[in-house]
């Protein structure tokens, strides 16, 4: 046998081909049942996520949608929140939250980070509060609830509605609760690469509120309220059978894959140890962070992701290569006054490793060694 070749195998983002042959067979006997099935739209595989995922996040309430930026917009437009009002967010998230603000016709007001989590500054959100302002999004970044008490109380304090953005957080726990349980909504992608992914595009939308949730089960739909009426101008952006099939199935992985994830984060904590490295805070709490991502920060990030990939075949990804008010399509974007130096600082320096849990703990060795021999 060819060592250096193991030695050398590419150690991925995400390897959904190391996933069990267990798994694999449920999720072709879920998706044959619905190829069988008389209702491949808005059926039973769909009613039974929902409530699963209800039931998981600890909430009254789950509407599937197509993906996880419909699932913002859903939310903001049945909260009535469009042209003329500000929504308040962070400047280091995936550009959905942006976009899915600003398809309301609404104002997004982007907000700086923490230096030490990457996830938003309450001080410089208070800064971006406004006469105007009617709802936040906090976005659960890398997996992380921050700080989510302060939050609550901010939204309250200010009048304004709090929208978590858990695309990147499911089931992560913050003081007993779930992500998707704090806020009047929660809103939930399931692409392939969050912690609960599916074989597409998947989406939904948590609440205790039962008109919310009527709401956005009518937005889904094209407005209709009843067959052929419609209320409202909707979008289509339902949550399909063969996807909601195939989420019930992995659901029962999850917790799993979550405790394999946060070992990962102690196992990184513990052994990475270079001080051209700065990691983030590591969180008071193991549940609280489900590590969807691991980010580490250099002065050189593009010598070390060339130095991970070139001498031990490790992949990394950048999350986010630009802030929010640097993307070209938000030029002239409402931002915290004092600046976003915060945010400038980590997109030129944050580079997220192999985290999945799929890792053995042979490869996470490996990413360890190779993180500790680089040198700037
Ligand atoms: C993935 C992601 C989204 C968007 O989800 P899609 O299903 O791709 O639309 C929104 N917000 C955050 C923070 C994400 O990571």
């Amino acid at each position: 046998m060819n060592i250096s070749r193991i030695e050398h195998r590419p150690i991925l983002m995400n390897d959904f081909s190391a996933e069990s042959s267990e798994l694999k067979d449920e999720m072709f006997r879920a998706v044959q049942k619905v190829v069988g099935s008389k209702c491949w739209i808005l059926g039973q595989s769909v009613r039974e996520f929902e409530a699963a995922w209800a039931a998981k996040c600890g909430v009254s309430y789950a509407v599937g949608v197509g993906n996880g930026m419909d699932a913002i917009e859903l939310s903001l437009r049945a909260l009535n929140i469009g042209p003329g009002d500000e929504v308040i967010t962070t400047s280091v998230t995936a550009f959905a939250t942006i976009a899915a603000i600003l398809r309301t016709g609404a104002t997004p007001v982007v907000a700086d980070i923490e230096a030490e989590t990457g996830c938003m500054s309450l001080m410089s959100a208070e800064r971006c509060l406004s006469a105007a302002t009617k709802a936040l999004v906090l976005v659960h970044l890398y997996g992380r609830l921050n700080r989510t008490d302060e939050w609550v109380r901010f939204c309250e304090r200010s009048g304004i509605y709090l929208i978590e953005d858990c695309a990147q957080a499911h089931g992560a726990i913050y003081d007993g609760r779930s992500a998707g349980s704090f806020g009047v909504v929660g809103a939930f992608s399931f692409y392939p690469t969050k912690n609960l992914g599916t074989v597409g595009d998947a989406g939904i939308v948590t609440t205790n509120d039962s008109r919310l949730a009527e709401q956005i089960t009518v937005l889904r739909n094209y407005g209709q309220k009843s067959q052929y009426v419609h209320s409202d101008l909707g979008i289509n952006s339902r949550l399909d059978e063969l996807q909601a099939s195939i989420l019930s199935v992995r659901l029962r992985w999850l917790d799993a894959w979550n405790t394999r994830r946060k070992a990962i984060l102690e196992f990184f904590y513990e052994y990475i140890d270079n001080k051209n490295l700065r990691l983030l805070s590591k969180p008071i709490d193991a549940d609280m962070h489900v590590c969807h991502l691991f980010v580490v920060l250099t002065e050189d990030r593009d010598g070390l992701q060339n130095h991970l990939y070139s001498k031990s075949n490790i992949a990394s990804l950048v999350h986010y290569p630009k802030a929010v008010h640097q993307q070209p399509v938000c030029e002239g974007i409402k931002i915290d006054p004092a600046g976003l130096p915060c945010a400038e600082r980590h997109v030129e320096k944050c580079l997220s490793i192999p985290c999945h849990p799929n890792l053995s703990d042979d490869e996470l060795e490996r990413i360890v060694t190779s993180l500790n021999d680089y040198e700037l």
